[in-house]
């Protein structure tokens, strides 16, 4: 139905989809009258804050009568101190979703242009359409390439022109998992100008860390044009609390502290954030999780006879060879609720978040019967 305001919106909200999330297991059950589901739908971790961010969160209850400090002085000191870079370096975000759009916001506008891979991170094109800028979208590599569907850093660098400001690549990337290595990234870095900010999102840095995908934190001195950006939403299990930062040049977070909010992350955010720092045991037994769950499902859907893409962060991409929406039913049937990527012009395909190792075994269990159903 025609909104009766459109004409009012500015021209980049006029022609803007909004952001398709997963489905919450509460919504399904209410559709379908079903209990016990399960989420494996937004690459949340299985085990949500680790007993240390716990802690902290009832701690900061007392406190959440008064505005958050907004200049995250504790937090950003941490994250500075851990990254061996000024606290003047970092910028906080509501998640790093907060500190995408405030790039976007920052450095684009109607005349000029930003870059992106096709298969990236949907959040990328709705920031840029958002600020009504140019989007220049990088073909990806092909489905038989050994990074399939990834992003192509010489497709990325051909798209570069003269009112490009921004690039936004995801390393690994979502919704594929692939990702670029050290001499791709160093390569492609050399070559950018320096008048196009490269925001590097590492949303699965430390699922990917240990799969070799560099950590481009080490490029912050060489290239001034550089953000990296991470987030406590993934592996540190924070997602529900939004939080996420930028690590920059400090004249860069100069620029994105003008449009920050004032008090973008929550005294609850803040507080779990700096303790979920401290819990190494809750993050390496994350990390081992995820590591034996990506094993089975990649395991476990190969012997189903699916095509599973190398993935370096806490999911898979499955390539169904054919039209994934009724197998996405016959799973929700099932209760299992995984992420279907028509919106992202992968109609074939699914993306499977690790779960518990029990959570896997049903979601492979389901998969076979909903297989074996009629297409
Ligand atoms: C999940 C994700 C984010 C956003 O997470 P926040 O919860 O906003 O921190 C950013 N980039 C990529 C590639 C992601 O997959």
């Amino acid at each position: 139905m025609a909104n009766r305001f459109e004409q009012l919106a500015a021209p980049g909200i006029r022609r803007l989809s909004p952001y398709v999330p997963g489905k919450p297991p509460e919504q399904l059950e209410r559709e379908l009258g079903i209990r016990d589901s399960i989420k494996l739908a937004s690459n949340e971790n299985p085990l949500g804050p680790g007993p240390l961010a716990r802690a902290a969160l009832t701690g900061a209850i007392a406190g959440v009568g008064l505005y958050p400090d907004g200049s995250g002085h504790e937090l950003r000191t941490r994250l500075a101190a851990m990254h061996g870079v000024s606290p003047g370096q970092v910028t906080l975000g509501n998640g790093s979703n907060d500190i995408l759009v405030l790039l976007a916001e920052t450095f684009l506008t109607p005349e000029r242009e930003a870059v992106y891979s096709q298969y990236a991170f949907a959040v990328y094109p709705i920031a840029v359409q958002a600020a009504g800028a140019g989007a220049c979208v990088a073909k990806a590599h092909g489905p038989d390439h050994r990074m399939p569907l990834g992003h192509d850093p010489a497709a990325l660098l051909a798209q570069v022109g003269p009112k490009t400001r921004l690039m936004f690549i995801a390393n690994p990337n979502n919704p594929t998992g692939t990702w670029l290595d050290e001499h791709e990234l160093d390569v492609l870095l050399r070559a950018m100008p320096p008048e196009v900010i490269v925001v590097l999102d590492e949303a699965y840095h430390e699922y990917s860390v240990g799969a070799g995908v560099p950590d481009g934190t080490h490029w912050l001195g060489r290239h001034p044009n550089l953000v990296v950006v991470r987030t406590f939403s993934k592996a540190y299990g924070l997602a529900g609390l939004r939080v996420g930062y930028a690590l920059s040049d400090p004249d860069v977070a100069d620029l994105l502290n003008r449009v920050r909010q004032p008090f973008n992350v929550s005294v609850p955010g803040l507080a779990a954030a700096a303790a979920a720092l401290d819990d190494r045991a809750h993050l390496e037994a994350t990390i081992a999780l995820n590591r034996d769950g990506l094993a089975r499902l990649r395991e476990g859907l190969s012997a189903l006879g699916l095509r599973v893409a190398p993935s370096a962060a806490n999911f898979v991409l499955v390539d169904l060879g054919r039209s994934a929406a009724a197998v996405n039913d016959a799973l929700q049937r099932q209760g299992v609720i995984v992420r279907p990527l028509a919106n992202y012009g992968l109609p074939n395909h699914l993306r499977i978040t690790t779960g518990t190792a029990a959570q896997n075994e049903r979601l492979l269990a389901a998969m076979a019967k909903a297989l074996a159903a009629p297409a």
